[in-house]
């Protein structure tokens, strides 16, 4: 399905800004110019919701996410930055596997069973994008999507 992507997250972050607010961490939002992708909707709603609930979980009070679109060429690029515990270097090759948590003792405070990236992963590869992530421990994350600008042909006959 074609989709506006900067419409597409504002409908996201309407649905989980309540969340956000209950727990006192603000969600920001920048997108400068919207664009076309190929995505399906319930699908990629489940991967933000994912990046966000976890933005979420390892973020403390009066911290912010920020969610950012902007377009590099013909990729779209989604950035989801929060202010978090940040992840341990030797720990970031592994969170996209099944089942991977850091540091147990962390984990079960915040529960989840580690199941949450790899699906994610799994998604964004199927819509034929890429994955990365970023961060510092003690200082925040930062999750990057990229996918493939869709361009819109204006004028179809057929
Ligand atoms: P689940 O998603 O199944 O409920 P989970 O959130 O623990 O459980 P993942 O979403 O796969 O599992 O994340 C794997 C691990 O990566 C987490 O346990 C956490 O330690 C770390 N992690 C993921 N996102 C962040 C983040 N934004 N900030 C800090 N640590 C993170
Ligand atoms: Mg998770």
């Amino acid at each position: 399905e074609k989709i506006k992507i900067c419409e597409f997250m504002k409908s996201i972050i309407r649905k989980i800004e309540p969340v956000y607010k209950s727990k006192g961490v603000q969600l920001d939002f920048i997108c400068n110019e919207d664009a076309y992708v190929e995505i399906d909707p319930i699908r990629f709603e489940q991967v933000c919701f994912n990046l966000l609930d976890n933005s979420l979980k390892y973020s403390d009070i009066h911290s912010t996410t920020t969610i950012e679109v902007k377009k590099r060429g013909n990729k779209i690029i989604i950035l989801i930055r929060d202010q978090g515990i940040g992840i341990p270097s030797e720990d970031l090759p592994y969170i996209f596997d099944r089942l991977y948590r850091v540091d147990k003792s962390r984990s079960r405070l915040t529960g989840g069973f580690g199941l949450g990236l790899s699906i994610v992963k799994e998604i964004v590869n199927a819509h034929g994008g890429t994955i990365s992530v970023d961060s510092k421990k003690n200082e925040g994350t930062c999750f990057k999507i990229t996918l493939e600008e869709k361009k819109y042909e204006e004028c179809l006959i057929n």
